[in-house]
């Protein structure tokens, strides 16, 4: 029976909240470590309007499409934009 694949996590629930300064990250203030991480990598066809509606009152929005972008993070929410909408507006970059 085929396994279901491990779903994307978020980087701040694995890696630094701290600059190289010791500031905090734009992580520390992610408006999503407060709600459920579910909601940001939904299934296929699945709806992001819960996870696109905390993004828009979320304070580092454009740290974490900026941090998506140059990750090339292929799955789920970031900065209030799909993949779908994230790889668009990459092409329109270029
Ligand atoms: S913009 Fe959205 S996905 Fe990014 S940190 Fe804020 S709430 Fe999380």
């Amino acid at each position: 029976m085929p396994q279901p694949a491990p779903r994307p996590e978020r980087p701040f629930t694995l890696g630094e909240v701290f600059d190289d300064e010791g500031a905090l990250s734009w992580q520390e203030r992610a408006l999503c470590a407060q709600t459920d991480p579910e909601a940001f990598f939904p299934e296929k066809g699945g709806s992001t309007r819960e996870a696109k509606r905390v993004c828009v009152s979320c304070e580092v929005r454009a740290e974490c499409l900026e941090y998506a972008l140059a990750h090339d993070e292929r799955f789920g929410i970031w900065g209030g934009l799909s993949e779908r909408e994230r790889r668009k507006l990459k092409r329109r970059a270029i």
